[in-house]
């Protein structure tokens, strides 16, 4: 933004103060001074799409418990002889995960498995994950990797405003003006317009919309008309301190290794 700034400012400048090489006098002709100012425009340069800078959010204010009761681990997505390399997020060592009967070999300090995290992670450069749910380019929200049938906890209190489609099956409860939306659920046990407690059970995890069970969890802020995505993770900290993510697509970062931190920030739509 500084450059850009400093650009705008020094093409002002050129305009005002051109230099008298450039600017013959014109006498005071201010069309004149426009005239010799203005530097060539190249249409195609102009018409380039203007990425904003990540912005910070509206310091958002949430109190969050994890969303799911139970182990987080994968089923009946792996093969019986199925070996996955996992990166532990504080020691940055790599595991190797083998299989059995189709659920991860636990290892001791393992939490959660995170199997997406939230920002312009890697996947979307691969056509073959077109359906994958990226937003902007960047994914909106974590996945935990989750047996089918997993309950799934209200991690705020809130009121139920979707029940239906749209992270694969998926409910979405507002609180103050964030919305917390839980998907790829088997199903639900709550309505819209119903008011949910923090820790109630609201439907179980599953693989709807997707092709492993995984629960997507993602907050969106609502703010001046302006939607944030908003990283879940920095309100889960202390739960997933321990967390492993595997070495796949989802978990690369544009440009950046399989890291933990996100590079991101909350974006801005
Ligand atoms: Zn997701």
């Amino acid at each position: 933004m500084a450059k850009f700034l400093l650009a705008i400012i020094f093409s002002v400048s050129l305009v005002l103060y051109p230099t008298s090489a450039s600017a013959p006098a014109t006498g005071g002709d201010t069309l004149g001074l426009l005239k010799i100012a203005k530097p060539p425009i190249n249409e195609a340069v102009v018409d380039l799409p203007v990425t904003p800078e990540p912005e910070p959010s509206p310091n958002p204010e949430l109190d969050l418990i994890m969303p799911l009761a139970g182990p987080s681990i994968h089923t009946n997505y792996f093969g019986p002889n199925d070996v996955f390399h996992w990166q532990d997020i504080n020691s940055r060592q790599y595991h190797t995960y083998g299989v059995e009967n189709g659920k991860f070999i636990y290892q001791p300090g393992d939490t959660w498995f995170i199997y997406g995290l939230f920002g312009p992670i890697e996947a979307v450069k691969y056509d073959w994950n077109v359906k994958y749910p990226l937003w902007n380019g960047r994914h909106n929200g974590i996945d935990f990797a989750v047996a089918s049938g997993t309950p799934v906890l209200a991690a705020s209190g809130g009121e139920v405003t979707f029940v239906g489609e749209r992270v694969g099956h998926s409910i979405v409860v507002q609180i103050d003006n964030f919305q917390i939306t839980y998907g790829h659920l088997d199903s639900f046990l709550v309505k819209v317009g119903e008011r949910v407690t923090q820790g109630q059970i609201i439907g179980y995890s599953g693989s709807s919309g997707t092709i492993n069970p995984h629960l997507h969890f993602e907050i969106d802020k609502y703010e001046n008309e302006q939607r944030w995505g908003i990283n879940p993770a920095k309100y889960l900290l202390p739960e997933l301190k321990s967390a492993i993510i595997p070495d796949v697509s989802t978990n690369r970062y544009i440009n950046g290794p399989l890291l933990w931190e996100n590079p991101a920030g909350d974006f801005r739509w």
